[in-house]
């Protein structure tokens, strides 16, 4: 089988109202699907989950014509000789998104090529449901994030998380928190993510004040490169420490694994390098008893791949899920997402499970 052509698709849904983390604010979410064709008819979808204002040059100028007559059932070759072509430039970024979104829809095509799903390619599913937390709450008036927390918990959700750490807000955000657990109870899982915002001695200074609310994880506290912050944050606070979604490739994950960095390793998919770069990375993290919880905050695709990595390594924990309804999430399934009791279902037909019709491009044009 030999690649034919491969396309970027960049759709655009706009929000009823903003997402804001202490990264960005957005007003609406862009994405950038790949399908990639082949000469025996099938096509393979991946999703370009890096700068929306690169993807598609990157996808069609720069990967496309390196991607022609290779064969995307060899999907080791496939990554060497695309990451081999463009590593001399970019080892990291918006290039290696590329290169991610290409390699999980070239596994897309071989799971359809032989009749089986990604997870039964990654060697073989060993659970078919995955349990997940509800991703995210963005920065709004306490009482409203509230609100939406209870609401998550209502549907079965048993972990949740939100965004914080807005420069000069530490009360506000200490109010959110507040509000947050009192609506979720006791019990919830309350993961905190605050996306790299501070230097090392605030972070520890904002998870002192997160103590008293239990947090399940504290997740990227400090830049995402920054191995000894995380690990000298990790002796000082008494909550677990998470971080991963920002590094590239398994070589970038060394230095968490030498500092004994986080407790839980978030590696990207649509990110790091593609399912075999993050199959490694979670072999590697349990090496270093660090439990692998995969990072997922894009389309339905990136849900489909996560799903079948998950169920192929069942030491992976806690699914990020977005029930936002923000994203171009579940329509993309072949056969409907079955979500019961804050689990989720892996898909059960050929490849990832998920289809780019032609109904959902019409619907989302960008
Ligand atoms: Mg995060």
């Amino acid at each position: 089988m030999q690649i034919t052509d491969v396309r970027a698709v960049q759709l655009t849904r706009r929000l009823d109202r903003p997402q804001r983390n202490s990264r960005e604010a957005r007003s609406e979410r862009t994405f950038t699907f790949v399908l990639v064709e082949t000469d025996a008819g099938l096509t393979g979808l991946g999703d370009a989950y890096g700068d929306q204002a690169l993807m598609p040059t990157i996808i069609e100028r720069r990967l496309r014509p390196m991607a022609f007559g290779l064969d995307p059932c060899d999907v080791a070759m496939l990554w060497r000789r695309l990451f081999a072509a463009r590593a001399f430039w970019e080892t990291g970024g918006s290039v290696l998104c590329g290169i991610s979104a290409i390699e999980v829809a070239c596994w897309d095509i071989r799971g359809q090529a032989e009749g089986v799903g990604v997870c039964e390619l990654l060697g073989g599913a060993k659970r078919t449901w995955i349990d997940a937390y509800a991703s995210d709450l963005h920065w709004e008036e306490p009482a409203r994030m509230a609100e939406t927390a209870a609401r998550f918990v209502e549907k079965g959700f048993r972990c949740l998380k939100t965004h914080l750490g807005a420069p000069g807000e530490w009360d506000r955000d200490l109010e959110r928190v507040a509000a947050i657990r009192r609506a979720i109870g006791p019990d919830a899982g309350f993961m905190i993510d605050v996306n790299t915002v501070f230097e090392p001695a605030e972070a520890l200074r904002f998870g002192q004040a997160l103590v008293p609310f239990h947090p399940f994880w504290y997740e990227e506290p400090v830049w995402p490169v920054d191995a000894a912050g995380h690990a000298w944050l990790r002796a000082q606070l008494p909550c677990k420490i998470a971080t991963g979604e920002n590094l590239y490739l398994a070589q970038g994950f060394e230095p968490l694994w030498t500092h004994q960095a986080c407790d839980y390793v978030m590696p990207d998919i649509l990110r790091c390098g593609g399912l075999e770069q993050t199959r490694r990375i979670c072999e590697k993290a349990l090496d270093h008893d660090i439990i692998p919880s995969p990072h997922n905050f894009s389309s339905g695709v990136g849900l489909a791949a996560t799903l079948h990595l998950m169920a192929a390594l069942p030491a992976t924990q806690w699914l990020e899920f977005d029930p936002t309804g923000t994203a171009i999430y579940e329509e993309l399934f072949v056969e409907p997402l079955q979500v019961e009791a804050g689990r989720v279902r892996v898909p059960s037909t050929p490849g990832l499970g998920v289809r780019l019709t032609q109904a959902i491009i019409n619907q989302n044009r960008s």
